[in-house]
């Protein structure tokens, strides 16, 4: 099958890519407007395209603008997963949207790599944005990989984020740390 890959980052695209690439042929799409704020949209970006070319991967970029992103969580600001949800939404609907448009048969997400991030969420979205796109949504599960993933990002030295992406997260990432540190004393 040809395959569109939704890829989050660099880090979490190694070990999804290998995993597909074995039985498809697999095109990668960056599609994030989540990621607040632009520097850091970039940076994941281009440590993302840094791994693609060395691996002579084929990667897609759609449009960066964090209004699309801020409509399609209104409203659920403080609601997880239903935050989650919308946004996973929003990013795999447009890589389905490109998927369908270039005729390929699948889309699939390197989200599913994170043990961090919700699967029902991600399965949820990735069914309801393919469905509307008329594209199957390969459901995959790559968290018993995600070890492997960090690792093999570590070694190569990769930009490794510490939030998922959207201003909300950096805020709540940044409590967690400060409530574990106080914990600690
Ligand atoms: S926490 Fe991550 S998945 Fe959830 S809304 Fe923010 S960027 Fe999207």
């Amino acid at each position: 099958m040809r395959v569109m890959l939704h890829a989050c980052c660099g880090p979490c695209l190694i070990e999804p890519f290998d995993a597909l690439v074995t039985e498809h042929e697999v095109t990668v799409c960056y599609a994030n407007p989540n990621i607040h704020p632009l520097s850091e949209y970039r940076r994941r970006l281009e440590t993302l395209l840094d791994y693609a070319d060395s691996r002579g991967i084929e990667v897609l970029e759609e449009p960066y603008e964090i209004a699309t992103w801020m409509r399609a969580v209104a409203g659920l600001e403080d609601d997880y997963p239903g935050r989650c949800t919308a946004c996973f939404r929003l990013r795999l609907g447009m890589v389905a949207e490109r998927a369908a448009a270039l005729g390929y048969d699948a889309v699939a997400t390197t989200l599913t790599v994170s043990p961090y991030q919700d699967p029902d969420s991600i399965r949820e979205a990735g069914v309801e944005a393919c469905a509307a796109a008329g594209v199957r949504y390969l459901d995959t599960d790559f968290r018993d990989r995600y070890r492997t993933a960090t690792d093999r990002s570590r070694t190569l030295g990769m930009y490794r984020q510490n939030y998922c992406g959207c201003l909300l997260s950096d805020v709540e990432a940044q409590q967690q740390r400060e409530a574990r540190r106080a914990r600690r004393g």
